[in-house]
C-alpha cells in the first residue's frame, strides 16, 4: 500500500501525463497544436512563426482568416 509520499508522487505524475496528453488539443486561445506547432484550425497547415509573433493568438493561417472574414483573393 503506498504511503502518502508515494501517493503524492503518483498524483503528480498523473497530472503531468494528463497535461502532456492534452498538448495536441486546442489551448486556451482556441489554437490547435500538433507536436507543439500551432496549426490552422481550418486547413491544418502550420501557422508561420512571423504571423504568430504579430498575432500570438491566431488560430488560422492568413488565407483562411481572410476567407473567414469574407475577403476575396
Ligand atoms: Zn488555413
Amino acid at each position: 500500500m503506498p504511503d502518502i509520499a508515494d501517493r503524492a508522487q503518483l498524483d503528480e505524475q498523473a497530472h503531468i501525463l494528463d497535461a502532456l496528453s492534452r498538448r495536441d488539443d486546442r489551448d486556451d486561445a482556441g489554437q490547435t497544436r500538433e507536436n507543439g506547432v500551432v496549426v490552422c484550425c481550418d486547413c491544418g497547415e502550420p501557422i508561420p512563426g512571423a504571423r504568430l509573433r504579430i498575432l500570438p493568438t491566431a488560430c488560422r493561417c492568413v488565407e483562411c482568416q481572410d476567407k473567414a472574414e469574407g475577403k476575396a483573393w
